[in-house]
C-alpha cells in the first residue's frame, strides 16, 4: 500500500526525520484556515498516489491565506495522471537552495535491501538514473544489520552530499532507515531532500510503500488505509479474506491456487481473442481448502461486477478433491439461489475427479456448463461472455 505525503511525513516525524509543519485540507476554506495557523508562505500541494505532481500543476506556493485558498481551489479536484485530487497538504514553505535524493528501498532482484542516494534530488530519479548513472550511488544494506552511523555515512560519502551538510544527511539516513523497518516498509523516499537558506536538511516530500503482507503485525497502519480510493469489489472481498484483483475484462475467473490462476487468466485472454476480444475480468484465488462458504464467498464477490458476462470456475483437486469442491458449488449456488444468473463454466480436474464431475451432473444446475479440459473451458467462458 501506498501513503500519501502528508502520512509518509507523519512518519517521518515520528522518527525524528526533519519535516515542515503542515496540515491536511479537503476545501478552499480549510486550506485558508491552515495557511492562517502555520502563518507565513507556504506550499499547496495535491495529495494524490503518484509522483509528478509538480510539474501537472499540484504544488503551488501562496504567500498569504488568501492566496493559498487560491491555490486550493485550483489544485481540488485536479486530475493528475488519473488521480483526481480530494486532498491539499498546506504546508510552510522554505526557502531551497540545493534539492537532494534519498531512499531506501526492497531490492526484490538481489534479494537485498538497497539505499539509493544522489545530489541531484528534485527530478524524478529514474531521470537522473538513465541520464547521469554516476550521480546515483546504490549502496546495498545488509538486512542482518541494518544502517547504523557508519553505514549511513558510507551511502553520504558514496553520493558525495557536501561536507558542510554530510552529518545532517547521515542523522537523516539513520532515522529514516528506523523508519523503514519499524513500518515493514519496501519503499521510503525522500525527494526532495532539500537544503535551505539556514543551512538545514530537510524533507520536502514524502513517499512510503509498506508491505501489506506485514500488516497483521503494524495495527498503526490499519488507519492510514483510504477506503474511499479501494475499488469497491476489492473492498468486499478484502472483508471476506479473498485473494482478489480487479481486471478491465468480462469472463470472472476462480481458481484455486495463485498459478493456476495465473495460467488461468493466459489461456482466457488467449481464448478471447477468438470472441470478440473478451478477456478476464479478475483474479481470485480461493487457495487450497476451497469449503462451499469460500466458493460462495468468492462467486458473490465476481457475480456483483456489472462487467462480468460469465465465470470460469477452475479447480485441480488436490488435498481438497474434486467431490468437495463439487459439493461446495452445488452449495454456493443455493447460497446465492437468484443471485447466480450469469452462465458458469466448471472445469474439474485432478483427485477424486470422476464423484466431482458426477455430484455436478446430478445437481443440474441451468447456469452451469461442465467442460473437462482447461483449454476447452475457457473457450466456452469466452464464447458465453461474448454472446451475452
Ligand atoms: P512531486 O512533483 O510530486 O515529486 O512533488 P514535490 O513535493 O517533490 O514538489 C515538487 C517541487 O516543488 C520540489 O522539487 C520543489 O522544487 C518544489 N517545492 C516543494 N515544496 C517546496 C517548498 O516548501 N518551498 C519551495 N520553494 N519549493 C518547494
Ligand atoms: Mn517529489
Amino acid at each position: 500500500m501506498d501513503l500519501y505525503e502528508y502520512q509518509a511525513k507523519e512518519i517521518f516525524a515520528a522518527h525524528g526525520v526533519p519535516t515542515l509543519p503542515g496540515s491536511v485540507a479537503t476545501d478552499v476554506h480549510g486550506a485558508k484556515a491552515a495557511a492562517e495557523e502555520l502563518g507565513g508562505p507556504v506550499v499547496v500541494k495535491a495529495q494524490v498516489k503518484t509522483g509528478g505532481r509538480g510539474k501537472a500543476g499540484g504544488v503551488k506556493l501562496a504567500e498569504t491565506p488568501d492566496e493559498a485558498g487560491q491555490k486550493a481551489e485550483g489544485i481540488l479536484g485536479l486530475d493528475i495522471k488519473g488521480h483526481v485530487t480530494r486532498r491539499v497538504l498546506v504546508t510552510s514553505a522554505s526557502d531551497i537552495v540545493e534539492e537532494y535524493y534519498f531512499s531506501f528501498l526492497l531490492d526484490r532482484a538481489n534479494r537485498n535491501f538497497l539505499a539509493l542516494a544522489s545530489v541531484e534530488g528534485g527530478m524524478e530519479i529514474e531521470e537522473v538514473a538513465a541520464t547521469k548513472p554516476e550521480a546515483l550511488a546504490r549502496v546495498p544494506i545488509d538486512p542482518t544489520r541494518g544502517v547504523d552511523e557508519a553505514k549511513a555515512r558510507e551511502i553520504v560519502e558514496a553520493a558525495k552530499f557536501p561536507a558542510d551538510i554530510a552529518d545532517q544527511v547521515v542523522a537523516v539516513a539513520v532515522q529514516l532507515w528506523e523508519a523503514f523497518v519499524a513500518e515493514d516498509a519496501t519503499l521510503v523516499e525522500i525527494n526532495p531532500l532539500a537544503k535551505d537558506d539556514q543551512d538545514t536538511v530537510l524533507a520536502l516530500d514524502g513517499k512510503v510503500t509498506v508491505d501489506g503482507n506485514a500488516a497483521f503485525r503494524r495495527p498503526q497502519q490499519t488507519e492510514l488505509a483510504d477506503e474511499g480510493a479501494q475499488d469497491p469489489l476489492e473492498a468486499k472481498a478484502k472483508a471476506k479474506d479473498l485473494n482478489y484483483v480487479k481486471l478491465d475484462g468480462e469472463v470472472g475467473i476462480i481458481g484455486n491456487g495463485a498459478g493456476l490462476v495465473m495460467s488461468t487468466l493466459d489461456v482466457v485472454a488467449y481464448s478471447g481473442e477468438a470472441h470478440r476480444g473478451v478477456k478476464p475480468a479478475n483474479f481470485l484465488d480461493i487457495g487450497g481448502g476451497a469449503s462451499a462458504e469460500v466458493m460462495a464467498a468468492g462467486l458473490d464477490v465476481i457475480l456483483g461486477d456489472p462487467d462480468v458476462r460469465s465465470v470460469f470456475v477452475n479447480v485441480f483437486g488436490g488435498i481438497t478433491a474434486c467431490d468437495a469442491v463439487a459439493n461446495g458449488i452445488v452449495q454456493a449456488l443455493e447460497m446465492l439461489g437468484g443471485e447466480a444468473s450469469k452462465p458458469l463454466v466448471v472445469r474439474l480436474d485432478g483427485n477424486n475427479v470422476d464423484e466431482g464431475r458426477r455430484i455436478l451432473s446430478e445437481a443440474n444446475h441451468p447456469v452451469v456448463t461442465m467442460v473437462d479440459t482447461m483449454d476447452g473451458a475457457a473457450d466456452k467462458a469466452a464464447e458465453l461472455a461474448a454472446r451475452a
